[in-house]
Parts: structure tokens; C-alpha cells; sequence
């Protein structure tokens, strides 16, 4: 195909020839790092293939089950898929799972007791925790139930304190939470190779505390997980990486044996545990997700490299840097006014497949302290393996994007943000 039809496509789409040439340029450059993201995706891939082909997937496995959902093969065989590929002894995925807080705040209340304490060693968790721990007074927390919270902030370089980690480490500490991505946070994501380190220290301390990962937006990014490095228990969102774009809902915990049945006994309830838990035939949306998760994320990621490349080019502050390894899918860029954060989710929403047509505003938000402003136009409402961005309007205006469930949406989803910030005046090509 010529060139000259592909800018002519774009040019439909609402591309300029002068952005798609520079969007062209830049590409040109990262097909190194394109290259090396495949190959991490071929080998996730494999990794997938070989779980569902050791446990025996099989058409019987997509069935609707409903009622209690006693003896339901494709959940059984899914959660023993899950554990295959996280390589531990158990896991619970399940659609009851309502969203990644709820993941992990099963996680943690159903192995944290009245009296124990909880330690962050990675400085302030998600958000959505703080109320889940009680970091922010809230209705059924931990802390209401006597469980007690100690963090240690990241050193100003972003590396882990080690010296206070020690000296947390008492008594009652029983479990420690470890963020592998920031999040939404300024602080660098963490790779795997650095968490195994932590929870080494960690268990040279104590060797029975009980070591959690957030792994959310980390699966499928490297080609090992928390769980190879001594992690006890990981947790993320079917919304996110592991759901592939597919799986409307759900949520999954994968670790020791002994934890994930306390998971499963504080999601359903005592006696009861995993035993049921009907699947309402979601089952293939999970498989079939979980199939296509490596090379989804290989998508996001190529996304969020040609962004971070493309937008410092421009001069922008972005985070991670252009060059930077990568352990999470998140990309922020600081646009510096509110009208470039405005203009890029505006661009962003404008390439959707769904949505296409709607114009996102900044509007004030239930927990935020500033107006926001969300762009998606996805298949899942909230689903943020597909592109989104957001952006709170409050200084330094700095926009996070992530996800795209294939690599042409997300380098459409980008150049349609620069085009937006080249009409309104705000980028220069
Ligand atoms: C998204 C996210 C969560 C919470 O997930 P929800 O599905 O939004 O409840 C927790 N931790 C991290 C690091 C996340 O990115």
C-alpha cells in the first residue's frame, strides 16, 4: 500500500497530513523497543496457551451456570488457568468480584484480623484504598474493625526506605501491601525485579508475613509477575490488563492456597467459600480475554511509549520519560494549561469507536477536589484497558492515559489528541 492512500484514510479520520507525518517519524524511531514489546507478548502468549492447555479448557467450559453455581467447570478450570499463569498454588476469579478496590479489599479483610497491622512500605496506596483501609475515616473499613495501618514513604529518589521499613516491621504487622504501579501518583511504577527485592527484605525480617501486590495495570507488561519474585498473593481488575478488553466485569486474587481460601470465604461467606458462585455465562469473555491479554497490552504500551515520545518532543513534561523501561501501562503527560488537558481528552474521545461523537467537559467529580475531565468511549463503561485519559483541571494539568486494545486505536487516540492541541494553537509542529 502507499503511503499516500494511509494519509489519505487519516485524513478522513480528521488526521492533518502534518500530524500523521510527524506521529510517522516518531514510530519510525521506536521500532526497537516496538520489536522487544512483541517478543515480551509472544512469550505471555505462550504462557497463556500453555495454562489453558495443561487444564484442559474446553468448549464445556463456557456454559451458563446460574442458581448457587455448585460444580461450575468453567470457573474451576479458569481459576486453576489463572493460577497456572501466575504460577501459584491457587486463585479466585470470579464476576462477583465487582471492580479492583473490591479485589483487594476482599484480599485484605480476609486475612487481616482485629489487632493485626497492616504495612504500606511503598509510601500511600490507590486512592480508593484509603477509605478500604480507613486512612480516611469510612463506613465498614479495616480500621473500624481494629486493624491498624503503618506506611513508609519512598525515599525522594522513589527507592524503597529501607532503614524505617525494618523498624515498621513489628509484632503485630502481619501483612504488607506493595503498589506495583503508581497510579495516579508522581512516583516511578515498580518493576517486578524491584518488588522481589522489597518482599526479600521483607521476609528476611519476618519470613511469615504475608506479602500482597496491586498488580493492576502491571499484568503482561514483563515477563515475570509478583508472584514469581515471593509474592504470597497478587490482585488486579478483569477491567484492566488480564480481562483483554473482553471480560465485562470481575476481579481475580492469585496466591498461596491457605490465603486464597480465606478470600474465598470472605467473598461468599464462612462455610460456604468457593464452593459457589454462579458465572451467568461470562465464562468465555474471561478466557477469551485472558487469551488476547499479552498482545492487548502490548498495544497499550506501544501507545503509551509513541505518546511519551511524541508529546516530550513537543516539549511537554511526560512521566514515564520517552526512553524509560516500563512496568505499568499508565503514560502522564503534563500539558501545563487547562485548555491542553481539555483539548487532548477531547481528542480522545473523538477517535472512539463508541462515543465518537459526544465532547467530554470537566465536571466536578464524588472524591476528587477539583474539577475532572474523562474521556472514553468504550466497549465497558470504565474500562481502562481501552484508551481513556482523565485529567483533574488543577495544576500542573497533567492528563494520564492508558490502554487501547489494539495498537492502530491507540496511534489514532494519540494523533487525534495532537491534532486537537494543534488547532487550538496550543503545539506547534
Ligand atoms: C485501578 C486501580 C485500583 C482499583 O481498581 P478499580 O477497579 O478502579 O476499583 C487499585 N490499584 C491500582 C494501582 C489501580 O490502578
Amino acid at each position: 500500500m502507499q503511503d499516500e492512500q494511509m494519509t489519505r484514510m487519516y485524513e478522513k479520520m480528521g488526521i492533518s497530513e502534518k500530524v500523521y507525518r510527524f506521529g510517522r517519524q516518531m514510530e519510525e524511531k521506536l521500532k526497537e523497543r516496538f520489536a522487544a514489546i512483541d517478543r515480551t507478548a509472544e512469550y505471555n502468549q505462550m504462557k497463556v496457551i500453555r495454562a489453558m492447555q495443561e487444564n484442559r479448557v474446553s468448549e464445556g467450559c463456557f456454559h451458563y451456570t446460574s442458581g448457587y453455581g455448585y460444580d461450575d467447570l468453567g470457573r474451576e478450570t479458569l481459576e486453576k488457568v489463572y493460577a497456572s499463569v501466575f504460577h501459584t498454588e491457587s486463585a479466585l476469579v470470579r464476576p462477583q468480584i465487582a471492580c479492583g478496590t473490591h479485589a483487594l479489599c476482599v484480599a485484605l479483610a480476609a486475612n487481616l484480623r482485629p489487632g493485626d497491622e497492616l504495612l504500606s512500605p511503598a509510601g500511600k496506596p490507590y486512592d480508593t484504598l484509603e477509605e478500604v483501609i480507613g486512612i480516611r475515616p469510612s463506613r465498614g473499613s479495616l480500621a473500624e474493625y481494629g486493624v491498624t495501618y503503618r506506611q513508609v514513604d519512598l525515599l525522594e529518589d522513589g527507592t524503597f526506605d529501607y532503614e524505617n521499613i525494618r523498624k515498621a516491621i513489628n509484632e503485630r504487622t502481619k501483612l504488607v501491601t506493595i503498589q506495583r504501579s503508581k497510579g495516579y501518583q508522581t512516583r516511578p511504577s515498580f518493576s517486578v525485579a524491584q518488588i522481589g527485592e522489597l518482599i526479600a527484605f521483607v521476609k528476611k525480617i519476618r519470613p511469615d508475613l504475608i506479602c500482597m501486590v496491586d498488580n493492576c495495570y502491571g499484568e503482561f507488561v514483563e515477563l515475570t509477575e509478583p508472584s514469581d519474585v515471593g509474592a504470597d498473593m497478587v490482585v488486579g481488575s478483569l477491567i484492566k490488563n488480564p480481562g483483554g478488553g473482553l471480560a465485562p466485569i470481575g476481579g481475580y486474587i492469585a496466591g498461596r492456597e491457605e490465603l486464597i481460601e480465606n478470600c474465598a470465604y470472605r467473598l461468599t461467606s464462612p462455610g460456604l467459600g468457593r464452593e459457589v458462585g454462579a458465572t451467568l455465562g461470562v465464562m468465555q469473555s474471561f478466557y477469551q480475554g485472558l487469551f488476547l491479554a499479552p498482545t492487548v497490552v502490548a498495544s497499550a504500551l506501544k501507545g503509551a511509549i509513541l505518546a511519551a515520545n511524541i508529546y516530550e518532543s513537543c516539549g511537554f513534561q511526560v512521566v514515564p520519560d520517552g526512553k524509560e523501561s516500563r512496568h505499568d501501562i499508565i503514560q502522564a503527560v503534563e500539558l501545563g494549561t487547562p485548555e491542553g488537558v481539555i483539548a487532548f481528552c477531547q481528542g480522545i474521545q473523538a477517535a472512539a469507536p463508541v462515543d465518537s461523537y459526544v465532547t467530554p467537559e470537566p465536571w466536578a467529580m464524588p472524591g476528587y477536589d477539583s474539577d475532572v475531565i474523562m474521556a472514553a468511549g468504550a466497549f465497558v463503561p470504565g474500562s481502562s484497558i481501552e484508551l481513556s485519559a482523565d485529567a483533574p483541571i488543577k495544576p500542573p494539568y497533567a492528563v494520564y492515559f492508558q490502554g487501547g486494545l489494539t495498537w492502530p486505536h491507540a496511534k489514532l487516540g494519540i494523533l487525534m489528541s495532537l491534532e486537537y492541541l494543534v488547532r487550538k494553537g496550543l503545539v506547534t509542529l
